[in-house]
């Protein structure tokens, strides 16, 4: 989910749709943490060399960070921190697309 000033605050889509993982040295204390890390608490074990943000392998996926109502208004409880794969994804992608879809929302 990009920044603050954009259509992401009242979608939340792709952080309910997709697994969200990454290396755990962007985890907090990592060697590649932003700001303070993603907390591992938000996380679970996957790999040796790969970690997963909780909630988004459910069924029903959605990251344990991400606050709010997807479709109203949403906001990433570790925004600062959220890892590489959140801040490459954006609204550009087709990815986005299949999301809202997935959520019942239009394509932007
Ligand atoms: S699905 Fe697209 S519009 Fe919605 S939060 Fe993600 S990037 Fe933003
Ligand atoms: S860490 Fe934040 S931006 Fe990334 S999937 Fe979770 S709620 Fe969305």
């Amino acid at each position: 989910m990009p920044d603050t000033a954009s259509p992401c605050v009242s979608c939340g889509a792709c952080c309910a749709a997709f697994r969200v993982d990454f290396h755990p040295v962007e985890l907090e204390g990592g060697a590649f943490a932003w700001e303070t890390g993603v907390p591992a608490a938000m996380t679970v074990p996957v790999t040796a060399s790969l970690v997963r943000m909780a909630g988004t392998d459910a069924p029903e996926p959605r990251c344990l960070a991400l606050e709010g109502e997807i479709g109203v208004a949403v906001a990433c409880g570790i925004y600062g921190a959220r890892p590489s794969p959140c801040r490459e994804f954006d609204t550009v992608h087709d990815a986005c697309a299949r999301a809202r879809k997935r959520h019942g929302l239009p394509p932007l």
